[in-house]
């Protein structure tokens, strides 16, 4: 890796802020839901606490709009991070000012201290300089270990580099950057690569980029809709976005002009949509699906739309994954929320899991599948990085990774 990393750092003694991605979903009455982005920072504390250094942990939470809100507080995480680890963890009810500056001049080798969400604050997603250098202030080195935030120049990913000696990739941050940079671009082959998910028009940039590494791309999810469609297909009431249909026609050309094989659906689950009265918690109005069936060609009937994959897709697909080398998987096949149209992705996670490839899923909702599926321990890699991941994969700079010391 071209930027330094936590290994590079000779931390004992001394002071180290580390950016963290504590965005974890929370229940009604303020519970953790799932831990799983406090446990993926646990190899880079527990290296650093191990070695005698002193860590002041940082993290956003939620969307507080800059202004304290005690639902969106960090302590609850302080807690559960201590039971993890099973050591104390203070907290302060702030990321600045006098409590956090005695609480750090009186940290020890090996303790561990976690801030208030910094989103408290509207410095934080400002990049604000000043909040910046305070933040920077606590500690001798930075290490950047919330890949999930990497895509955002924030005062706590960007501009706090600027301010302290050194600044390093933690062990998450590293793992996030192998697997989908170096392993995808020098993959084993064959290399399939599997895009779904609700639009063509949020990961137009990664199918191409994806188009130019892998060996086949097999496409599910509505974005396929808008795929048949560009190619003349009836789609009934699917989801289609026709403002992309020129796009998607000239990539679904230039793919095969390049000699890399595009797959479409050749059947699907299809059900009528109906509004119901009821609202749901966000007051949208209940959408139900009645008539499901299955199609017998590519094609959609009038009133009917897509909501996954059908059988002979997937097999088709399965066929196509078995014999592969490497799988990148981005966007689940169907409405999977719904138990009835979660088969699609769930056969593809079968196939992905038993064909013994290197397996590296991105994606908030892709991860999300997964776990629903049961497969997740037989997947290679999870992405943590929902947004993240996908802007990395377009090919973009991360500002969280490039503001890291070169090496
Ligand atoms: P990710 O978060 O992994 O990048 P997306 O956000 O792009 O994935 O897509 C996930 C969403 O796509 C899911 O909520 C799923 O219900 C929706 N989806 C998949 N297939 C369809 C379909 N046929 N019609 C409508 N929505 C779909
Ligand atoms: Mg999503």
């Amino acid at each position: 890796m071209p930027k330094l990393a936590l290994q590079d750092l000779d931390v004992r003694g001394r002071r180290v802020l580390v950016r963290v991605d504590f965005n974890v979903p929370l229940n009604a009455e303020g519970g953790i839901t799932d831990d799983s982005r406090i446990r993926a920072a646990l190899p880079t504390l527990d290296y650093l606490l191990e070695r005698g250094a002193r860590v002041i942990l940082c993290s956003h939470l939620g969307r507080p709009k800059g202004k304290p809100d005690p639902a969106l507080s960090l302590r609850p995480v302080a807690q559960w991070l201590s039971d993890l680890i099973l050591r104390p963890v203070s907290f302060v009810d702030d990321c600045l000012g006098e409590k956090v500056e005695k609480t750090v001049s009186i940290l020890q080798n090996g303790d561990c201290l976690l801030l208030e969400n910094l989103r408290f604050y509207l410095q934080e997603e400002a990049n604000d300089p000043e909040f910046a250098r305070r933040l920077a202030a606590y500690a001798d080195f930075f290490v950047n270990d919330a890949f999930g935030a990497a895509h955002r120049a924030h005062a706590s990913t960007e501009g706090v580099t600027r301010f302290v000696q050194q600044s390093a990739a933690g062990f998450l941050m590293q793992k996030e950057l192998k697997f989908l940079g170096e392993e995808l671009a020098n993959p084993q082959r064959p290399f399939v690569a599997i895009l779904g998910g609700a639009k063509v028009s949020d990961k137009i940039k990664v199918i191409e980029s994806l188009l130019a590494k892998a060996d086949t791309l097999l496409i599910g999810g509505a974005m396929s809709y808008t795929f048949l469609k560009s190619q003349g297909v009836a789609v009934g009431a699917s989801l289609v976005e026709e403002d992309r249909l020129d796009i998607t026609r000239r990539t679904f050309e230039s793919a095969a002009a390049r000699g890399k094989k595009i797959c479409l659906p050749r059947d699907h689950v299809v059900a009528r949509r109906v509004e119901t009265d009821r609202l749901d918690k966000k007051g949208r109005k209940i959408v139900e699906f009645q008539d499901a069936q299955n199609t017998s060609s590519d094609s959609i009937e009038d009133g009917f739309c897509g909501v996954d994959i059908g059988p002979q897709t997937v097999r088709a697909y399965q066929e196509l994954i078995r014999p592969s080398k490497t799988v990148f998987w981005n966007g689940p096949m169907g409405i999977f929320e719904n138990k009835n149209f979660a088969g699609g992705t769930f056969e593809i996670a079968r196939a992905v899991a038993e064909s013994g490839a290197r397996s590296i899923i991105g994606g908030g909702d892709s991860v999300k599948a997964i776990h629903a599926s049961g497969l997740d321990g037989r997947i290679t890699f999870l992405s943590t990085g929902g947004g993240a991941s996908l802007e990395f994969l377009e090919g973009k700079t991360l500002p969280g990774v490039a503001a890291l010391t070169d090496k």
